[in-house]
């Protein structure tokens, strides 16, 4: 099940005032179902930003890389050859929704057990 969080902070730990009334961590009374938010939602979207901003962040540092090449800049080549190499790595690791994981995890499991 989808859990709800706050939609002002984020937060998934409501205090119960009354029927349908909680009271948020941030102050903010939640009384209509619009106040909340379904988590994996706003998660995505975070993650789809951040992505965004990582694959921007790719493109710029590849042509760096190539700048630093052309100008033999070697000490530049290797600190954004790092960074790339980090980027891609946050592309492939944390960036991915957490359901995929999961289903990679069973599949490589799957793997181990059919040897
Ligand atoms: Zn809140």
């Amino acid at each position: 099940m989808k859990k709800l969080i706050c939609r002002n902070c984020g937060n998934a730990e409501f205090e119960v005032l009354n029927v349908g009334e909680t009271l948020c961590k941030c102050g903010r009374r939640l009384t209509k179902l619009s106040d909340y938010q379904l988590e994996s939602s706003s998660k995505w979207k975070e993650n789809q930003r951040r992505r965004a901003e990582i694959i921007s962040k790719i493109s710029l540092l590849k042509r760096e890389v190539d700048k630093c090449l052309d100008e033999r800049d070697e000490e530049g080549f290797k600190k954004r050859s790092f960074e790339l190499k980090l980027c891609y790595h946050f592309l492939d690791n944390a960036l991915k929704d957490p359901q995929l994981r999961l289903k990679e995890r069973i599949q490589q499991n799957q793997n181990k057990f059919s040897f």
